[in-house]
């Protein structure tokens, strides 16, 4: 008997662009993110998946014969035929898709540079590990030194 494979939590590198934008980490700054409230790119169990967010949830099989799927969670148009298509491949190709703070809409909302802090969100490290950033109340600030909100790092919490 083949070993049932075990689809979550396991370790993907990220895919080399974000999903929508399709630029680099090094060119939109920021964090990777796989998860908010409203916007959402993650593998799962698909028998288990979804339900828990009041925007639209779809769960593409990745594999046939696996339960692995790949959840997406957007607002109607938010996921394109061009954005699920990259995707399913990156994830097909053993990688972990994710989207930039631009277009999670994560950024200063007086000068547009991603947020020091986006509370509320699972970010998607360089080695693949997922951490959720939980929501504090207080004000991380902006991190550009040009931006009336500009706060200095020792000072973001
Ligand atoms: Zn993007
Ligand atoms: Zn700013």
């Amino acid at each position: 008997m083949k070993p049932i494979p075990n689809p979550i939590p396991e370790s993907r590198l990220p895919a080399g662009y974000c999903v929508f934008c399709r630029q680099t980490l090094e060119t939109t700054g920021g964090r990777r993110m796989v998860a908010q409230h409203n916007l959402a790119v993650m593998r799962v169990n698909g028998r288990c998946a979804g339900g828990h967010s009041r925007v639209a949830e779809r769960v593409l099989p990745l594999e046939a014969g696996s339960d692995t799927g790949l959840l997406l969670r957007g607002e109607p148009g938010r996921w394109s035929e061009a954005a699920i298509a990259r995707a399913r491949r990156d994830a097909l190709a053993g990688l972990h898709p994710w989207f930039c703070q631009r277009c999670a809409g994560r950024v200063c909302r007086t000068c547009g540079t991603p947020a020091p802090h986006p509370m509320g969100a699972d970010l998607l490290h360089a080695q693949g590990r997922i951490t959720h950033l939980a929501i504090f109340p207080f004000n991380p600030g902006c991190d550009n030194p040009q931006c009336t909100r500009y706060k200095p790092r020792e000072q973001q919490a």
